[in-house]
């Protein structure tokens, strides 16, 4: 079968550059304890807060069936500007219409007076960049694991003519299985002719592709999520992003000069290192496709587990 094929069993910081957004705004009131959608008639029960993003906070919540899921809330506060609903209407409509085992699924959304609410699949394991900061850094093994997945989710979405623009370990979810998840659609755009090129600057400023920060006359397109992709498989092996330095204009900088390197002390596999040089190319039609990366012997030619082991959260796994 394709290595592209969906490979599961059964997040987050967000920015928008050229600088990061402040968060100046008041905390908003909580969201009632029994959130009704009116439309189905059906409850769902405010449980914990699992996390919040730029705009939305996210609670765990149970139906009446016991069913657990993610809800995320926006306060229609928030939503006064017509770019403030724009933007949520095409995250709701990207998201919704993508159904794949490694992206977070959405299962239905719906207001009241105060909020707009999407409920959403829970990933009860947190983000990969949760995960990170307990391991401090991945084995090869286990990258291979997570890229995997990741690669074939983020084919599924370019075969769909979506590109995520936003991918980073924060908006990778684990599910109970360890699986990754890809969430957060909220900078995600939809390419609705060929050839169309995006122009709005947006993404994390340590994943951003040089192409979106120094090329805004002619645009970018699908492959900003591949350069993300290469600085993920870095971070994942060395523990933090190639381009991270102290303030944003220097990360941009570094950037635009390809200005990254790998640690002396460090055993990294030439594979390791040859496809991230690859796939960290400025030139975004010179990057290898997802297939090409999923071809590379990095994975062809090392392990790739099947699955991860629940201990993956504080211990490196055994994979013999
Ligand atoms: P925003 O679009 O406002 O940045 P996110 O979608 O990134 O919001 O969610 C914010 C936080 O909520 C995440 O960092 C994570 O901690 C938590 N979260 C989001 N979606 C889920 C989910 N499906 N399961 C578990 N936690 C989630």
């Amino acid at each position: 079968g394709s290595p592209l094929k969906p490979q599961a069993q059964e997040k987050k910081q967000q920015a928008s550059p050229p600088l990061p957004r402040q968060n100046s705004k008041a905390v908003p009131p909580s969201p009632p304890k029994v959130i009704t959608d009116k439309t189905r008639q059906q409850d769902f029960f405010r449980l914990h807060l699992l996390g919040e993003g730029g705009f939305a906070r996210v609670y765990q919540v149970h139906d009446s069936q016991k069913r657990h899921w993610a809800c995320k809330v926006v306060t229609k506060d928030s939503l006064k500007t017509k770019k403030a609903k724009t933007k949520l209407y095409a995250e709701i409509k990207i998201h919704r219409a993508l159904e794949h085992p490694n992206i977070v699924s959405f299962q239905d959304c719906f207001e009241d007076d105060e909020n707009v609410y999407m409920t959403l699949e829970l990933c009860p394991n947190g983000s990969l960049m949760d995960l990170l900061r307990r391991r401090r850094r991945f084995t090869e093994p286990e990258a291979r694991f997570f890229m995997v997945q990741l690669l074939g989710a983020c084919h599924y979405m370019h075969t769909h003519q979506v590109i995520h623009r936003d991918l980073k370990l924060g908006n990778l979810f684990l599910d109970a299985n360890m699986n990754v998840k890809v969430g957060d659609f909220g900078l995600a755009a939809l390419i609705e002719s060929p050839g169309e090129r995006k122009k709005t600057i947006c993404g994390t400023p340590n994943y951003i592709a040089p192409e979106v920060l120094f090329d805004t006359a002619n645009g970018h397109s699908f492959e900003v999520d591949t350069w993300s992709i290469g600085v993920i498989l870095y971070t994942l092996i060395i523990g933090k992003p190639p381009f991270q330095t102290k303030d944003v204009k220097s990360i941009y900088k570094r950037i635009r000069d390809n200005e990254y390197e790998f640690p002396a002390e460090r055993e990294i596999s030439v594979q390791a290192r040859e496809l991230i040089q690859h796939i960290l190319t400025q030139d975004p039609q010179q990057r290898p496709t997802l297939h090409e990366i999923l071809d590379d012997e990095f994975f062809t030619h090392g392990i790739v587990p099947s699955h991860l082991p629940n201990t993956t959260h504080n211990a490196v796994p055994d994979f013999r």
